[in-house]
């Protein structure tokens, strides 16, 4: 048997999308963050500190996500109905469609 212990160590860069639950690299989707005084926001940087959720960059997933309030449950944390409608809004902004 080879080796140290490191084949046992996940890559930590995927990330699951709270919404379809794929893993994607982390570079492809959108953090959510709680922060420690408990406000949910949107991680444009990726490196807020906190407690964090990722969903994929599609409206689809927002959708699903939504449908089971899924950010709460990643969070652990009460998550409004508004702030979908925010991700959404940006989501939208990015895609450049419209
Ligand atoms: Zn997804």
């Amino acid at each position: 048997m080879a080796g140290p212990s490191e084949k046992l160590t996940k890559p930590r860069r995927a990330r699951k999308c709270a919404g379809c639950g794929l893993e994607r690299p982390k570079g492809e989707m959108l953090r959510v963050v709680r922060a420690p005084d408990g406000s949910v926001s949107i991680d444009a940087s990726g490196r807020a500190q906190g407690r964090g959720a990722y969903i994929c960059r599609d409206a689809a997933c927002l959708d699903r996500a939504l449908k089971k309030n899924a950010f709460a449950r990643v969070l652990k944390h009460p998550v409004d109905r508004s702030f979908y409608g925010e991700v959404a809004k940006l989501l939208k902004g990015e895609s450049g469609d419209e």
